[in-house]
């Protein structure tokens, strides 16, 4: 059963040329575009926004008051859906992992400015956060509020056909697209690609948020297909993982410099830099040539920046001396 999306963002979404990166990595001047899904608007915008529009039509029609849903602490995902229960005025209860003062600023000042209530679940896997979710549902539920549960990521069959369209709207913008390149983190976004451009047409850079992220992208771009989409057609990279999700790589670092400084884009440490120093190594190995159409998907994470130390330590230190 599908409901009717509720809109929250701002779409389409722009594409844009990026000539200075293109030539930074290798790439002839016409070949990259950045596909501009940090601009989706609510809440500080990012991708999921576009998952948001189904999973939040679904609450409201079943009469949600309250919604629920998991995530690290600075989840984009769970800030995203502060924002749109505030704008949808609904009560948002965010179940994340770790205790007060593991993590500050960043997303979780914008979870307290729409007024989100937190629930600290410790230090769990994932499977921790959902059980810690179901009790909060249940406990929701006896105070006689109605809870929907958003899943970790927005990335369930319902919330990845946001990304459906999304891939509608890059076939219209860049009919001889080659590849888009994704940050593949719960799985929804690379998808929703894939079930709208195929498998040959994506790469999945993997954060490392789930154990075994193919398995996730199959199963949900199948949900939205006629045909099986399998796990040996999907393009996936693991080499961006480094020592783990939360970590800046040096490879992302690098990756943030190179786009603030070519194009004055800023991307966050845990998915967008990791996505773009993915590129950067496809362009390496020869996945990626010259002369081919490839869209960078710039997925939002901004305030992830602002909540992660070393991101902001390495960001100024680039600063310069000017020296009268
Ligand atoms: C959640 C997120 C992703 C990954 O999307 P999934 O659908 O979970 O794979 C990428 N970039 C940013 C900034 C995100 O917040």
């Amino acid at each position: 059963m599908h409901h009717a999306p509720v809109p929250l963002g701002t779409f389409p979404t722009p594409l844009e040329p990026a000539p200075r990166l293109a030539a930074a990595l290798g790439l002839g001047p016409d070949d990259l575009w950045v596909k501009r899904d940090d601009l989706t608007g609510l809440g500080g915008g990012g991708n999921k926004i576009r998952k948001l529009e189904w999973m939040m039509g679904a609450a409201l029609a079943e009469g949600a008051d309250t919604v629920v849903t998991t995530g690290a602490p600075q989840s984009n995902h769970a800030r995203l859906t502060a924002a749109a229960g505030a704008r949808l005025g609904l009560d948002v209860v965010l179940v994340l992992r770790g205790t007060p003062g593991t993590s500050r600023s960043g997303n979780l000042a914008l979870d307290g400015l729409f007024g989100a209530r937190l629930a600290w679940a410790g230090e769990v896997d994932r499977a921790g956060l959902d059980t810690a979710a179901a009790e909060v549902c249940a406990r929701l539920r006896s105070d006689g509020a109605r809870p929907a549960l958003i899943p970790f990521g927005g990335s369930s069959a319902l919330g990845a056909r946001g990304y459906l369209r999304c891939g509608e709207e890059l076939r219209e913008q860049l009919p001889d697209l080659r590849t888009a390149v994704v940050a593949l983190g719960s799985g929804g976004t690379m998808a929703g690609l894939v079930a709208a451009l195929g498998s040959g047409s994506v790469l999945g850079v993997d954060v490392g948020a789930l154990t075994d992220p193919a398995a996730a992208v199959s199963n949900l771009a199948t949900t939205l297909t006629d045909a099986e989409v399998t796990r040996e057609g999907l393009r996936i990279r693991r080499d961006q993982v480094g020592a783990g999700y939360a970590t800046l790589t040096a490879p992302a670092r690098e990756a943030l410099r190179l786009a603030a400084r070519t194009e004055g884009l800023v991307l966050d440490p845990i998915y967008t830099g990791r996505a773009l120093a993915g590129l950067g190594a496809a362009v390496q190995d020869g996945d990626i040539r010259p002369g081919e159409k490839t869209v960078f998907l710039h997925t939002g994470g901004l305030p992830g920046l602002f909540g992660h130390p070393d991101a902001i330590a390495f960001a100024e230190e680039g600063a310069g001396v000017f020296d009268a």
